[in-house]
């Protein structure tokens, strides 16, 4: 690895003042990607801004009907809250399914999130849940959030803080997962909002999307039926070594009706 600068400021502040600095300042959260690229020379930061010592970004709360996760926040703890597991079970199983035990006790939700990678679970959860990713800046409904592969709508030296889950009425994940790393091959989130459904899915393209067809059939009959003879076409789907396009294509269906059964237990 080559030589950094490596800074660690106790509040969000602090840290924004130092992510505005230095040839290629870097935020680190859980070092979970991060590391393993510096490791792979895919990333030389200037300046790594370690946000581990900064309290204020590590609280789970319940406000006024949503559930406040800070950026901070581990995937262990999420999925240990008894405040998510009370108003989101689904966002808490979602958490508990996240890769191994050393990643979940490392990985934060805000790490997740700024990273985006195409397979990953968190963001199937902020888009089918319709959450909202507040920054130091500002706040980013999640239909504006995710904009491609590793790719969102933050700048340089934006911070997220918390996320902002509203309640839904009924929710569930599930994955068909890569049994090496427990990525997502295809993972959906479906979410009845009380106010039509919603059906995000991750895995099977350049970034997590919207699927409208399932969102319509589902939004006049909440049941598995209303899903299973939807066809997910394969254009722009992603293919691998793990699975073809319409492999994934295929598996969006099965993975929504069952997401839809789940939800409805
Ligand atoms: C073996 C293995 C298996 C995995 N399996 C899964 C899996 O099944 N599902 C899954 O979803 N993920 C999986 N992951 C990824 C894991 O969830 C990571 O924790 C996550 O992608 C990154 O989170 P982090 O906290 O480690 O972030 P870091 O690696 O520290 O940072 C990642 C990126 O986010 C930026 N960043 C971090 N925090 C913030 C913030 N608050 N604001 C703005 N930018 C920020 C950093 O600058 C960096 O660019 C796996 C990882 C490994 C190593």
């Amino acid at each position: 690895m080559h030589a950094f600068n490596y800074h660690r400021p106790s509040s969000t502040k602090d840290a924004a003042a130092l992510a505005g600095k230095g040839a290629e300042p870097k935020l680190l959260a859980g070092g979970q990607s991060l590391v393993q690229t510096m490791k792979l020379r895919l990333s030389a930061p200037s300046d790594l801004i370690d946000l581990n010592a900064i309290a204020e970004l590590k609280t789970i709360k319940s406000e006024g009907g949503a559930i406040v996760i800070g950026a901070m926040a581990r995937h262990a703890e999420v999925a240990a809250s008894n405040e998510v597991k009370k108003a989101i079970p689904a966002l808490a199983a979602l958490a508990g399914m996240i890769g191994d035990r050393q990643v979940r006790n490392q990985g934060t939700i805000g790490g997740s999130l700024a990273n985006n990678d195409p397979a990953a679970d968190y963001p199937a959860a902020v888009l089918g849940l319709g959450a909202t990713v507040v920054t130091n800046k500002r706040k980013i409904a999640a239909d504006q959030f995710f904009r491609g592969m590793f790719e969102t709508a933050l700048e340089p030296g934006e911070i997220i803080t918390q996320v902002s889950f509203p309640s839904p009425k009924r929710a569930a994940y599930t994955k068909f997962k890569n049994p090496a790393s427990r990525f997502a091959i295809v993972g959906v989130f479906v979410a009845d909002t009380g106010n039509g459904v919603r059906v995000a899915v991750t895995g099977a393209g350049p970034s997590v999307f919207r699927q409208a067809d399932m969102e319509k059939a589902l939004s006049s009959k909440f049941a598995p039926e209303s899903v299973a003879g939807v066809k997910v076409k394969a254009d722009g789907l992603n293919s691998d070594l793990h699975a073809s396009a319409e492999y994934r294509a295929h598996l969006v269906t099965v993975m929504t009706k069952r997401a839809v059964e789940a939800a409805m237990k």
